[in-house]
């Protein structure tokens, strides 16, 4: 079998070979890199996190790499704090996706935020993390109040988990219910969405991914 995906997690496995964990626009996939702890051997960029590789495997359950090629290294990311946390995050939220999903979709979205984490690494975060919310199963209500279901909405409640009416309304501003909408449901190039104060956002983005995901994310 032939395919391409991102590495996102490797692990040890017996003394000098690894378990590698990509994500692809199939879904997921397990391979087996023999020797590759081995010096001479050069399959080291097949074993290394966030590279994009192609690659050929056994058509067994628990498929050996064949041979790789590298198709993008994430190194540049290195040099950047906020875009190396930024791609950490990415990492950790793939390993969540569950093998049920329109992966295609999915590939494609992550190699996009990947690309514009260079160009606005909050910003491409936390795009990111508000549309991934779906795949998740998690659907921030954005239209009608959580609480009366009126319309007439201008606040938003990261507890509730939506939008809330002017009744109901809580101190936090309007500002965040109209990003949260935009990044939810709007779609176009990152420089188009609107700015915001990136690291509030990311905080409350995260404070939601804590309460209602299974995926617990540190600011
Ligand atoms: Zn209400």
């Amino acid at each position: 079998m032939k395919a391409e995906g991102i590495v996102y997690k490797v692990i040890p496995y017996k003394e000098t070979s690894s378990i590698v964990y990509l994500y692809t626009k199939f879904g997921h996939i397990s391979v087996k890199s023999i020797g590759s702890k081995n010096k001479k051997n050069q399959s080291f960029l097949f074993d290394n996190v966030g590279n994009i590789v192609s690659f050929l495997i056994t058509d067994s359950e628990f498929p050996t790499l064949i041979e790789y090629n590298l198709i993008k290294d994430q190194y540049d990311l290195t040099k950047d704090i906020s875009m190396l946390k930024a791609f950490g995050i990415i990492i950790k939220i793939i390993s969540y996706i569950s093998n049920d999903l329109s992966h295609n979709r999915i590939y494609s979205f992550i190699l996009k935020t990947l690309d514009d984490i260079r160009i606005n690494p909050k910003k491409a975060l936390s795009i990111f993390l508000i549309k991934m919310l779906y795949n998740f199963g998690v659907n921030p209500n954005l239209k009608t109040c959580v609480l009366c279901e009126s319309n007439l909405i201008t606040s938003f409640s990261i507890p509730l988990g939506g939008a809330l009416c002017d009744i109901h309304k809580n101190e936090e501003n309007n500002d965040l219910l109209k990003i949260w909408q935009e990044y939810y449901y709007e779609k176009k190039d990152i420089n188009l969405y609107s700015d915001y104060d990136f690291d509030l956002l990311l905080n409350n983005i995260i404070e939601y991914y804590n309460i209602h995901t299974n995926i617990k994310l540190k600011v």
